[in-house]
């Protein structure tokens, strides 16, 4: 069964409340003169501060509004800290899990990441896991053990009770304008699909597995044609409608 594609923006630590609900109104202007293919689900992930204002702007519409990470717990004293349960009543139905940039900037390890995993399906919302190797452990041979050592972390976490999308982002192809060759990267998707496939027998028609770093709107078609892969994630390139609404029909023509 083919599982419908999703195309997930990550804003980062880019657009201020305003540009996020600007980028959300033209958006659904260019999407009302021209509805793109259909068959396929946007995600707008902005900072945690644009969740609520760009979601009320969305509501009622096609497209969905994620987070770019939760804090454990619920409520409580934890200063600073955004739960799941905050993140939903601020609009976001999905969360993005596990980055490289957390992983890295803010010292998230596996644990962290199959934790977080746990709160984000509790708090009723689609967590989106990245994993990914780093340039040295690919130049090392290690890309299978790093990516299988990060999924499984998570498989074993959780029952597939409901909707978990994993990401395959190498790390030294985010943010740098190079990626792997779609024979290179369906290898790894491959792998993906089988983990999940042996910790969660019977689940292929819904586990989604996208796919990660540098894509573009001269890139996508290499992914959509060459690659199993259900989607993508954008960084860079969904910060701009026009670049955005392209990766999205190119994908759409090829896979919708
Ligand atoms: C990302 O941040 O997940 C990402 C893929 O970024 P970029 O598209 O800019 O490489």
């Amino acid at each position: 069964m083919e599982r419908p594609s999703l195309m997930v923006a990550n804003w980062k630590m880019y657009k201020t409340i305003h540009a996020a609900r600007a980028f959300g109104v033209e958006l659904l202007r260019r999407m009302e003169e021209d509805p793109g293919p259909r068959g396929l689900t946007q995600v707008l992930c902005p900072t945690a501060l644009a969740l609520a204002p760009l979601a009320e702007r969305l509501r009622g519409s096609a497209i969905r509004v994620g987070a770019q990470n939760l804090d454990l717990g619920v409520e409580g004293p934890r200063t600073g800290a955004l739960s799941a349960y905050l993140l939903r009543d601020a609009g976001a139905e999905y969360v993005i899990v596990g980055h490289s940039e957390r992983r890295q900037e803010f010292a998230e390890d596996d644990d962290l990441v199959a934790a977080k995993v746990v709160e984000a399906l509790k708090g009723q919302l689609t967590p989106i896991v990245c994993v990914g190797e780093t340039r040295d452990e690919r130049d090392h041979g290690l890309t299978e053990t790093v990516v299988t050592r990060q999924i499984e972390r998570v498989l074993s976490a959780v029952t597939p009770d409901r909707e978990v999308v994993f990401a395959y982002e190498p790390v030294w192809a985010i943010g740098s304008g190079r990626t792997p060759t779609a024979s290179e990267a369906e290898q790894v998707a491959q792998l993906m699909r089988n983990l999940i496939g042996r910790s969660w027998p019977g689940t292929d028609a819904l586990v989604r597995v996208l796919y990660g770093g540098s894509v573009n709107r001269d890139s996508i078609r290499t992914f959509a044609e060459h690659t199993s892969f259900d989607g993508v994630l954008v960084g860079g390139a969904s910060l701009d409608v026009d670049h955005w609404l392209d990766i999205n029909r190119r994908w759409g023509e090829v896979r919708c």
